[in-house]
């Protein structure tokens, strides 16, 4: 996909827009994650752990009887095999080795549901970092468990008391605590948002996700691509990650956004976060809630690059609802025996409609990424069924 070149642009999106005390830790950023990306013993070192500790290449699964039941051909990604259970490891790995040779020892990270809370502390205690997760009240009381397991981990969680005590507010909390401490720290976003080089630097760390995906997908279909390539999008990692080892081919790439968070759906241009993207906002321009089943896609907004290629008509998104998502839940649980988390349900559910209404034609073959295990919402699922 593209290169934003140093002003970090993807057409009219991206950028770089931080007060002028952070200028310099990103141009720090932007200089050493391209030395560190062209650097071989840097990436022989964060294969290394890719493989050793978070048990990469994880494997493409092809879905007999999902596909037997939709009529299209259903591959499966798994990213839900990866340590800690979803693809979020594949950033944090990086962006923690950039800290270390960066000579940072201290991590900082913004969480929602927890996830990449987790995964940042994963990664600290692993290269012997401190770690402090911002995290707003609200989700502190929702997401107890991962509070508690960010703990074990040996990182301080910090509840964010300003806003709606929500995710943005919790990446607003973290960009001030980087001011203020951006000598011995390094701010480990989660997702490809965020001012520059984040976009596209975790796009750089996620690649891996579709790199590996077309080399086993040309292995199974005997030296094709996909016909499709699904992912779901909350901030966009996995989806940018998916779709960087697709972009040249002529596979169509689709994105699918919670109904609630759709910011490509229903957004509008605005500079949120250090970037230039697409947001859901009032008519004041203030931010609004995202509201969906599943934590992990609640993100108002989405990164740059896929305003890029949705304005570019590169790749499509869609969004569905939340029933749906529980159908496609209970359908590759009953079909495959996978528990999904409910993120990449979404892009399930967006296959099963697209199959039965002719937005795939059939005999199609689609490749998913199933970008995480839906261990952590059996007990939500079960409270929505009933
Ligand atoms: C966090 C998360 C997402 C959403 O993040 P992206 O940056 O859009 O990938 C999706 N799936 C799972 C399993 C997650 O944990």
């Amino acid at each position: 996909m593209l290169d934003p070149g140093p002003t970090g642009r993807f057409g009219e999106f991206g950028g770089r827009f931080v007060p002028e005390a952070l200028v310099p830790a990103c141009l720090e950023l932007e200089a050493a994650f391209a030395s560190a990306w062209a650097d071989e013993a840097f990436q022989a070192r964060r294969s290394g752990l890719l493989a050793s500790y978070a048990g990469r290449p994880t494997p493409v699964t092809e879905c007999r009887r999902l596909s037997d039941r939709l009529g299209v051909r259903v591959l499966l990604k798994r990213e839900d095999l990866a340590h800690t259970g979803s693809h979020k490891i594949n950033n944090v790995i990086g962006q923690a080795l950039l800290a270390e040779r960066m000579g940072k020892r201290r991590l900082i990270a913004e969480t929602g549901a927890g996830q990449h809370g987790v995964a940042t502390a994963t990664a600290a205690a692993l290269l012997g970092l401190d770690c402090t997760v911002f995290m707003g009240e609200v989700d502190v009381e929702r997401q107890a468990l991962n509070v508690f397991r960010m703990r074990l981990l040996g990182a301080e969680v910090r509840p964010v008391g300003s806003g709606s005590r929500t995710l943005k507010d919790a990446v607003n909390e973290a960009l001030r605590d980087w001011v203020a401490t951006v000598g011995t720290t390094h701010y480990c976003l989660g997702s490809v948002m965020g001012p520059h080089p984040y976009p596209y630097m975790v796009r750089q760390f996620q690649r891996v996700i579709g790199d590996e995906a077309r080399a086993q997908c040309r292995a199974l279909l005997g030296g094709s691509d996909p016909d499709v390539v699904v992912a779901c999008v909350g901030g966009g990692s996995n989806a940018a990650g998916t779709f960087a080892g697709f972009v040249d081919t002529s596979a169509r790439l689709v994105g699918v956004e919670a109904a609630g968070g759709a910011a490509l759906g229903n957004g509008v241009p605005g500079v949120v976060h250090g970037m230039r993207s697409m947001f859901l906002q009032d008519e004041e321009g203030q931010i609004l809630e995202a509201q969906s089943i599943s934590a992990g896609l609640d993100y108002p907004g989405i990164g740059p690059e896929h305003a890029f290629l949705a304005a570019s008509g590169r790749a499509s998104y869609f969004s569905v609802g939340d029933a749906e998502v529980l159908d496609a839940f209970k359908l590759l649980a009953a079909t495959e025996g996978i528990l999904s988390a409910l993120e990449p349900a979404h892009a399930l559910a967006w296959v099963a409609r697209a199959a039965q209404d002719g937005g795939i034609e059939a005999g199609s073959t689609v490749l998913v990424t199933l970008s995480g295990r839906g261990d952590k919402d059996v007990a939500q699922v079960m409270d929505l069924l009933g």
